[in-house]
């Protein structure tokens, strides 16, 4: 249930340099692995990210030797189940700098996002309300919120970006106008790769009295966060793209939002008493967590943020711009090759178009060199009709890629280009 860490990283701060990144590429069994014949390039991280061997021992630790439910047994596994669980929760509430029981566990950031939708803002909004998004939201960040509207009679507004994918702050001030009761932002572009100003976008929120959400996905993986510093009402964020399992994922919320707000769902564990007549809630952020939640996936994602720490998010943030700058220049000498989301603060995302070839074709072609990039449009719909396409290539980078691998991949997008010419 360790963390692996320390062994072979150096302590948080430390240059990127002074890391051992092929031994920490070595903590990833996956990445072994073969692809059509070749070795694999996964380059897909933005997507999910690959899992280091400490978390799947969790994983694996917890059937093993200690599976039982949590927050009901007295007996030594019960016991153990739900201090493992607990653990994780303060783990992570210690990496965002937050308070333990603002954190609510959630299946990710999609839940984490409906769950403010459908606690906070379904019984607030009103005919004339406004919620105002970015053009760069992904359908997370969307669509709960159309539900929302339509059931309320608010309104969705939307802030525009420049063409190099740049979140136009007069826009979104202009946007912000009295209507406006909730403001929702994503921190990185999982498209774009634009690292979003958070910090000064929710301080002119909280100025004009505009609740602000967050959505951190593709943050927290690369990034070190402080909540507190960003200033937001709430921050929504999901544990499998941050080298923890799938299906976890929390919500933090400032406290009197958590508890202003009625539960989302009912059931087991979120009460303090039952009867006929009515029900005493427990408070947050167990009020939220109905049910036997992921426990191993939780347990999991305390290993991941242990692993994560062991590294330190300066040093995994300082590596992924090392690559993200080789492989934006190798990029951008391969002909015909469009890079779409230019920001100048970007993460290691890097969506891309080939003239003259579809989008899903490059990745099949891909795929056959042992190269894996999403294609398609990213769930982010109204994004690919502000740049006119239906669909791009991503190559999202980890701090556990090497620049080997973008030489890979520069010499695979060469070969696919010839092929279809
Ligand atoms: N928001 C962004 C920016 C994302 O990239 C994703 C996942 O791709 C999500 C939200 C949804 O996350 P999940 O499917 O883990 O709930």
């Amino acid at each position: 249930m360790s963390a692996s860490g320390n062994r072979h990283v150096a302590p948080e701060a430390k240059a990127a340099a002074t890391v051992d990144w092929q031994r920490v590429r070595a903590d990833f069994p996956l990445l072994r692995r073969e692809v059509h014949g070749k070795p694999l390039v996964y380059f897909d991280s933005a997507n999910t990210g690959q899992k280091p061997e400490t978390v799947i021992a969790a994983v694996d630790g917890y059937y093993r030797q200690y599976n039982a439910n949590v927050s009901r047994a007295v007996h030594t596994l019960g016991e153990q189940a739900t201090s493992a669980y607990e653990a994780a929760r303060d783990r992570l509430a210690a990496h965002l700098h937050v308070r333990r029981d603002d954190l609510v566990f959630t299946s990710g950031t999609t839940m984490a996002i409906n769950l403010v939708a459908y606690s906070w803002a379904l019984p607030r909004l009103r005919p004339g309300d406004a919620i105002l998004l970015t053009r760069m939201e992904h359908h997370a960040n969307i669509v709960p919120w159309q539900l929302v509207a339509q059931r309320t009679g608010a309104s969705i507004k939307v802030a525009e970006i420049t063409a190099e994918g740049v979140l136009d702050l007069d826009a979104l001030r202009a946007a912000m106008t009295p209507d406006v009761k909730l403001l929702g932002v994503t921190h990185v572009s999982n498209v774009l790769g634009t690292v979003n100003p958070v910090r000064e976008v929710c301080r002119m929120a909280r100025e004009r009295g505009i609740v602000s959400l967050i959505d951190g996905s593709q943050a927290l993986p690369h990034r070190p966060i402080d909540i507190a510093a960003i200033g937001c009402d709430f921050y929504a964020l999901t544990g499998h793209k941050m080298c923890g399992p799938t299906g976890t994922g929390a919500l933090w919320a400032r406290r009197e939002h958590l508890q202003a707000m009625p539960p989302f769902f009912g059931g087991g564990e979120m009460i303090r008493e039952v009867r006929f007549e009515g029900t005493i809630f427990n408070d947050p952020p167990h009020k939220f967590e109905a049910g036997t939640p992921n426990i191993a996936g939780f347990i999991g994602l305390g290993a991941a943020v242990d692993y994560l720490d062991a590294i330190g998010m300066a040093n995994v943030e300082a590596r992924e711009a090392e690559l993200l700058a080789h492989a934006s220049e190798e990029m951008a000498r391969v002909e015909g090759l469009r890079i779409i989301g230019n920001a100048p603060h970007k993460a290691a995302v890097i969506s891309f178009l080939i003239e003259g070839a579809h989008a899903h074709d490059l990745a099949t072609l891909l795929d056959l060199e042992g190269v894996a990039v999403r294609s398609g449009h990213h769930c982010a719909h109204p994004l690919m009709a502000f740049y006119g396409v239906p669909a791009t290539c991503r190559a999202s980078l980890a701090f556990y890629n090497t620049h080997a691998e973008i030489e890979r991949f520069i010499e695979a997008l060469g070969k696919v280009r010839k092929l279809l010419r």
